[in-house]
């Protein structure tokens, strides 16, 4: 792969044989691509995966700050592995990740027997970290700017059949309560020859999906060229790779959803029909106190030219109640965008301070617990009713799903995904993971279809399992 250099290959990393690994991932997607990354990196070494923490002698925390409670799952989880440590000396652990990159010293301070804490801009230096370690003691290095894009490093993907590429890092915006930019840094966009490259080689070891994964994709290359809006072309040049049948990307900022973009969108066969487009808040007011840089009229326009432009769009987003100072009759508004927006599916939070961001230092205006529980809960009716509705509207039609396999509550059932990242569920004999099959919806709810299957399209091109890349 380009951009990565092993200097060490193919000593253990500790000098030991038959060495282990384990990761746990907390938070977003992009961590999970991350962890790929250190899988691979770690792989490339001639680790192995385990999932039994016994039998690890590398555990990596790949923290996230975004969700609530970060400190105390890390904290937690550092507490679980003191015992163990313990009990195996020769266990190494390592922090990574956004908390690790916004706390830094803090975590060895109150956890010392943490070998090694690393940041956001450093996964690549994992295993050098843990090899300095190994001789020199505990050791911390954050840095304040990445070097390597994570899909420039080797990877081990748990999902042959589907890939996420990342096409960007940072984020320029100042949304008051996300801490993205102060652990994640600038936004950096990667060279779209070396996107294509790699969505290439995927498309070769029998990927048919990749999702292509930033802070806010809508304003990729904005740092490469004047020449704007190269999200649309990359859009276009990904999605005409051969081999690759479907195309998503996440997440795009509304303020930065360009027509260029939708149409793009609508005449290239492989993008998928979703877009995920946050809202967070209906309330002008709101919406300029968290700076999001739209009025929910502009939002509810742009909305409206991508339906235009991409025939049977599903559309979701994300929404925050009881940011700070949100009023009875700002979440009015939002209930009213809401239900104007008809959206298929909604992630909705009640808002909780995450340190280091300016909303957290809004405590004079937060609203009760019990007043945004009252308003989640009358939300979560709007947006499921809204959902149902939706889902209702494709009984009776036969959609090509992407198998995931079995259904996580009864293995009789498959899984598998519509091109408008919708769940069905149908019974059928065992099919493999990567399979398309036709399956005519019989049944709604609001978050998933039930279906039969017609028929099987295409069997997976994919082997069992995607190799670490080569070097
Ligand atoms: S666009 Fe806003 S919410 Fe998204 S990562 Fe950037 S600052 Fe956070």
């Amino acid at each position: 792969m380009q951009g990565y250099r092993s200097r060490w290959r193919p000593t253990p990393i500790l000098g030991r044989v038959a060495e282990r690994y384990l990761i746990r991932t907390f938070g977003c997607q992009m961590n999970v691509h991350d962890s790929e990354r250190i899988a691979g990196l770690l792989e490339a070494e001639g680790m192995q995966a385990t999932e039994e923490l016994d039998a690890a002698d590398v555990v990596v925390l790949n923290t996230c700050c975004i969700r609530e409670n970060a400190d105390n799952k890390l904290y937690g989880n550092l507490g679980q592995l003191k015992a163990l440590k313990e009990r195996k000396p020769g266990l190494r652990i390592a922090v990574g990740g956004c908390l690790a990159q916004k706390d830094r010293g803090l975590i060895q301070d109150r956890a010392p027997h943490t070998d090694v804490v690393f940041g956001t801009h450093n996964t690549a230096s994992v295993v050098d970290l843990l090899r300095r370690s190994e001789h020199d003691g505990a050791v911390m290095e954050v840095l304040e700017e990445s070097h390597t894009f994570p899909s420039a490093l080797p990877a081990r993907r748990d999902l042959p059949y589907s890939a996420w590429v990342t096409i960007q890092i940072g984020c320029d915006n100042r949304c008051a309560f996300c801490i993205v930019p102060a652990v994640r840094g600038k936004e950096i966009s990667r060279p779209p020859e070396e996107i294509v490259a790699e969505v290439e080689s995927l498309a070769a070891t029998g990927v048919v999906e990749v999702t292509l994964l930033g802070q806010n994709v809508n304003s990729y290359g904005r740092d490469l060229t004047r020449r704007r809006p190269l999200f649309a072309e990359l859009l276009r040049a990904v999605g005409a790779v051969e081999g690759i049948e479907r195309v998503r990307f996440t997440s795009p900022h509304p303020k930065d959803l360009r027509p260029q973009t939708a149409a793009a969108m609508g005449d290239t066969p492989t993008v998928c029909e979703h877009l995920h487009l946050p809202l967070q808040s209906g309330s002008d007011r709101v919406l300029a106190a968290m700076h999001r840089g739209y009025t929910a009229e502009r939002y509810l326009e742009k909305l409206a030219t991508a339906r235009a432009a991409v025939a049977d769009l599903a559309v979701s987003t994300d929404i925050i109640v009881g940011f700070p100072g949100e009023t009875d009759d700002d979440f009015e508004r939002t209930l009213e965008v809401v239900a104007a927006a008809e959206y298929d599916s909604a992630y909705t939070f009640v808002f909780s301070p995450r340190p280091g961001t300016e909303a957290a230092g809004f405590g004079d205006r937060f609203v009760p617990p019990a007043v945004a529980a009252e308003r989640f809960a009358r939300l979560t009716v709007v947006v499921e009713r809204s959902a149902l509705h939706k889902h209702q509207a494709r009984v009776g039609r036969t959609e090509r799903v992407l198998v995931e396999g079995p259904s996580r509550k009864d293995a009789a059932v498959l899984t598998g995904r519509t091109r408008q990242n919708k769940l069905v569920h149908f019974a059928a004999e065992p099919l493999s993971p990567g399979t398309f099959a036709r399956v005519q919806v019989t049944a709604a709810a609001p978050h998933h279809l039930l279906g039969d299957l017609v028929e099987v399209t295409a069997r997976p091109r994919h082997k069992t399992r995607i190799p670490v890349a080569a070097l």
